[in-house]
């Protein structure tokens, strides 16, 4: 899938739209969803044009990689969401119903966020 440089994430990277922006690098810029899941609920995106975690583990420089990682570690010990514990989440292409193609991590915090997905169907 070619990266679509019209997705609202491109747009809040090049400025066009604003966002509720909590951290920025080199590497990484992260702010609030819109939408929030949980009490803490913010999102991680690189600064690089790559559609999902599939491009971007196979496309990204070692370097965004580190600095985009080692970003969002610092994003949840900032947060305070380290002790109480916190998710990380990736959502990629249809069946995980992936919304925005520009690669985003979640991090969800604040609650006790119970299981991870739900179990199977038997
Ligand atoms: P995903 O389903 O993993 O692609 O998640 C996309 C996320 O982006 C959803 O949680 C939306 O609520 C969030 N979102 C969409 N537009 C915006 C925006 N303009 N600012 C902040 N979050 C947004």
């Amino acid at each position: 899938m070619a990266y679509d440089e019209s997705n609202i994430f491109a747009k809040i990277l090049r400025g066009e739209i604003p966002c509720d922006k909590i951290y920025e690098d080199d590497h990484a810029l992260a702010f609030n969803d819109i939408n929030p899941q949980a009490p803490t609920h913010v999102l991680v995106i690189p600064k690089g044009a790559y559609v999902s975690f599939d491009d971007f583990s196979r496309d990204a420089p070692d370097e965004e990689i580190a600095g985009f990682f080692r970003a969002a570690g610092k994003i949840a010990r900032d947060l305070g969401a380290v002790d109480p514990g916190y998710r990380i989440l990736a959502n990629n292409g249809p069946d995980a119903h992936q919304e925005v193609p520009h690669f985003h991590l979640h991090i969800f915090a604040g609650k006790n966020l119970g299981r991870m997905i739900k179990p199977v169907d038997k």
